[in-house]
């Protein structure tokens, strides 16, 4: 089908709440995709971080059939094995003490603020709800994890929101502001993805942690993005040498089937019991199979290289010194890249998109999320059209 009727029909049928761009994707290899017609385009995308180990990896592929043809879905109510088997491998690498499943980065999210909430009830009673997140976060698209996301723009339309979150600067100085007796809990990125791909600065990071333990604040990290080997390391807090009570994860960890989930420390594992927590289809065994031959795909080679792949590529960039783009910052395979005035990010990467590359936008930035098993080989050729759209501009 050409591109023209395939634009037609979800023009006129899917719903328009998203900023399309005027691609199409039918199927590909690795990081390399192909549209219905056969165009080919270096993926520097992975979907937003979902393809982690590429498009279409025979193991992954293998994995889902094998499961579907034992068991596609069974109520939480009933024990199965990937589940278990997931919940096991994620814990023991992740230094936490229990998993629960979702299906969805918002949905996981929500699942850190019932948790924090829950344990200072449980401890302290009523009063004492308030979540304090950062200026610029990002947490998600339902009504309570949009409460939560600290931009003005998305408290927008869709009143009355949930209440007790504050937004804080990224400092100590930021904390204290909006400070208090009523806090239960700190909820952030340590790389802030869609708003433009900050990193946090570690001494914060680290004060922030002590102060929690001081107020039995509960820390809540969002890896959504930054989770499952995006930044060189299972999760990022690793590199940032700290324990999170409970951490969320999403995008990549069934390398694009739709999942996601949190860890928690022992210290909450009491805390949701039954009935006060759930969700139909967590825990999916085909969900579940997927992810684990993803973490299986991850550790055998491929971990160690993201560190090397990333400074790879933001060297590279760097160093073609194209007229449009400044700066790269970021960790691992999540980059992001100043746009110079003049130029709109997305305008760059319209333009990109035409000559055969796909990358994001964050904020005022472009994003490079490219699967985490890109080629050495893919990434050169993504470089080369960066070079030749970019370079005399
Ligand atoms: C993408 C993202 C979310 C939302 O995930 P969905 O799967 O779209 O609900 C939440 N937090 C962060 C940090 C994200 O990057």
């Amino acid at each position: 089908m050409d591109f023209q009727t395939i634009k037609a029909r979800d023009d006129q049928y899917v719903l328009n709440t998203y900023a399309r761009f005027q691609v199409d994707v039918d199927h590909g290899k690795n990081a390399t995709l192909y549209s219905a017609e056969g165009r080919e385009y270096i993926d520097f995308t992975s979907g937003i971080g979902v393809n982690s180990i590429g498009c279409a990896n025979p193991k992954w592929v293998d994995a889902i059939a094998v499961q579907a043809a034992r068991l596609g879905h069974m109520s939480n109510l009933f024990y199965t094995q990937p589940c278990g088997q997931l919940a096991e491998q994620l814990c023991r690498r992740a230094g936490m003490s229990a998993a629960f499943f979702a299906n969805s980065g918002a949905e996981s999210n929500e699942g850190l603020i019932k948790l924090a909430r829950k344990y200072s009830f449980d401890k302290y009673g009523k009063g004492r709800g308030t979540i304090l997140t950062l200026k610029n976060s990002f947490h998600g698209r339902t009504v309570t994890t949009l409460s939560a996301t600290g931009q003005d723009v998305f408290h927008n339309y869709f009143f009355p929101f949930t209440d007790g979150f504050r937004f804080a600067e990224p400092t100590m100085d930021g904390i204290a502001e909006v400070s208090g007796h009523d806090v239960c809990a700190v909820m952030l990125e340590l790389i802030q993805g869609e708003s433009g791909v900050y990193p946090l600065d570690q001494g914060f990071v680290h004060n922030l942690a002590v102060l929690c333990a001081e107020r039995d604040w509960l820390l809540l990290v969002d890896e959504v993005q930054t989770g499952i080997g995006r930044t060189g390391t299972l999760f990022c807090y690793q590199q940032y040498g700290i324990l999170p009570d409970a951490v969320s994860f999403a995008k990549g960890i069934a390398g694009g089937l739709p999942f996601g989930g949190f860890l928690v420390s022992e210290k909450c594992r009491g805390v949701l019991t039954p009935g006060t927590h759930a969700t139909t289809f967590g825990g999916n065994p085909v969900c579940a199979a997927a992810a684990l031959a993803t973490l299986q795909i991850l550790s055998e080679d491929v971990m160690g290289e993201i560190t090397d792949k990333g400074n790879y590529l933001r060297g590279a960039i760097e160093s073609l010194e194209l007229p449009c783009l400044g700066k790269t910052r970021g960790l691992g395979l999540m980059i992001g890249i100043e746009v110079k005035p003049g130029r709109t990010n997305r305008d760059v990467a319209v333009q990109l998109m035409e000559n055969g590359l796909l990358v994001l936008t964050a904020g005022p930035a472009l994003r490079l999320l490219p699967p985490l098993t890109i080629t050495k080989d893919e990434m050169d050729k993504g470089l080369a059209i960066m070079k030749q759209t970019l370079g005399g501009m």
